[in-house]
């Protein structure tokens, strides 16, 4: 029997205005605000069709040029990568130390925590390196088996002198690092590069989902229940959390200050305002949605007669986790925000416009200014540093890797001959998108990067395309988004839906 969500039943109405896709005047004005306030003028989003929209230059750009950078609207480190990378758990800048980096990331190993086996740093794609068995996606969590085989192991010793600062590498001063800042709400598990970041990412998400003393969630018991099914099924939930922490959060300051105004009036408003809820919603509104067990492609090990029972088995798998985070975190005045319809919607969000969130490693960086150096100093410093090359194995190189919804370069459609690519350069040492001009781009020409690996074979090309919304005659091979419109009906032309 097909499982009931009675806030569905109960809160249609305001479920179907969340729902709706924001008008074009709406998002046209979100858009201009976005770029006004990131100072990346040289660019605009326009709308042709209901849902399609493009990023178009409004300025020439030349070869290898910045194009603009992208803040993250929500994002996360995956739980598997959290083990080889301390980062900021907002801006997921590297944080501590070179030495701390090495030592944590050893101490983990040796308590047989295993280094994730994806090292897929240099890719900018989707994931394309999900287990064959899990049928969920995006699951990247603790394989055990991933350890690099040909590590030699250190002595304990060695490894807490790196952890506990006794033991500095020789030209590691080189490779300075933010020192870490504590959760304010002492959950041990968010760490900050500055007091900045920690109360950024305390207002705008983390009070609700912070597992630690401080924390305003109603249940940490509950909000600890949610987190571990997440992580050993699929880490999008923790991605969804945030977006509903951020709108309830959200929702509470428009409210807030929406009182202390009305009060002057001496009227005042009880329960909830659903208008306060919509503005709230906003900036999720803007991304593209479709319910997640619609939109996930189905395995190619499950028969097209199964395909009923797996998608009820995928929303059974969201209802599962939205009645944990419902104990954790619910908000009667928000109650619509805890619907599965509208949860399936927030997670299919990340499922057709999920970016990787990828920052390179300044451990990867040192060993490389070691292996650079001029003979003499080479060999001493390798003294030192080579032990923990050979435990760290050939894994030292793994960047921060995770997921993350970028408002502005979800705007950008997939071309197979893109003229723009997303790229971190040297100074690029956070978790924000950066995309880069590949050809020269003349004003008013359209933006676009390509989702996939070029050189696949055209199938697969289209199948991966197919995940995200695209049409399937797009993109035959080498075609610009543009050029094809007189082919197809101009609303799908290379636009995601
Ligand atoms: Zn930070
Ligand atoms: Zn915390």
């Amino acid at each position: 029997m097909e499982l009931v969500c009675p806030i569905d039943q109960r809160c249609s109405d305001q479920i179907a205005a969340l729902l709706r896709p924001p008008s074009p005047p709406l998002v046209q004005e979100y858009f201009e605000q976005l770029i006004s306030k990131r100072q990346c003028q040289g660019i605009k989003v326009k709308q042709n069709g209901e849902f399609g929209k493009g990023l178009f230059a409004e300025t020439d750009f030349e070869e290898e040029k910045l194009i603009f950078k992208d803040q993250m609207l929500v994002g996360a480190q995956h739980p598997s990568n959290k083990i080889d990378c301390l980062v900021c758990s907002y801006c997921f800048k590297f944080i501590g130390s070179i030495e701390q980096q090495i030592g944590r990331r050893l101490y983990l190993k040796t308590l047989g925590m295993g280094i994730s086996s994806h090292n897929g740093c240099e890719s900018n794609s989707s994931d394309e390196d999900e287990d064959e068995d899990d049928h969920f996606g995006h699951n990247h969590h603790n394989s055990q088996n991933g350890a690099s085989s040909s590590t030699i192991p250190l002595p304990t010793t060695a490894v807490e002198s790196l952890m506990n600062g006794e033991l500095a590498l020789p030209y590691s001063n080189k490779f300075p690092l933010p020192s870490i800042v504590s959760c304010p709400g002492r959950c041990e598990e968010a760490f900050y590069c500055s007091k900045l970041c920690a109360e950024a990412d305390w207002d705008l998400f983390h009070c609700l989902l912070c597992t630690g003393e401080k924390s305003e969630s109603c249940s940490r018991k509950g909000l600890l229940k949610f987190i571990q099914h997440a992580n050993e099924t699929n880490d999008i939930f923790l991605l969804a959390a945030k977006a509903i922490s951020f709108t309830i959060l959200r929702y509470r300051k428009f409210k807030a200050s929406h009182l202390s105004k009305q009060e002057k009036t001496a009227s005042i408003i009880l329960g909830t305002d659903p208008s306060l809820l919509l503005e709230a919603w906003k900036p999720i509104s803007i991304g593209h949605k479709r319910r997640w067990w619609d939109c996930i492609s189905l395995p190619d090990d499950i028969d097209a007669s199964d395909e009923a029972t797996f998608r009820g088995q995928i929303r059974e798998l969201a209802f599962t986790s939205l009645q944990l985070l419902k104990e954790a975190i619910f908000d009667k005045e928000c109650e619509p925000l805890f619907s599965l319809e509208i949860y399936g919607h927030i997670i299919g969000m990340f499922e057709l416009n999920n970016l990787d969130l990828v920052v390179a490693s300044p451990v990867e960086d040192y060993f490389l200014y070691i292996d650079d150096l001029p003979h003499p100093e080479k060999k001493e410093a390798e003294k030192i540093t080579q032990p923990y090359l050979d435990a760290l194995g050939e894994d030292y190189s793994i960047c921060c890797q995770g997921t993350a919804f970028f408002p502005l370069q979800s705007c950008m459609n997939h071309s197979c001959c893109p003229n723009a690519k997303a790229f971190k350069r040297e100074e690029d040492r956070d978790g924000q998108a950066t995309i880069i001009a590949l050809r020269p781009i003349c004003k008013g020409e359209e933006v676009t990067i390509s989702y996939i690996d070029e050189d696949l074979p055209f199938e697969e090309r289209q199948a991966f395309l197919a995940d995200y919304g695209f049409r399937f005659q797009l993109c035959m091979d080498g075609w610009a988004t543009k050029g094809s419109e007189e082919l197809i009906d101009s609303n799908w032309t290379g636009s995601k839906r």
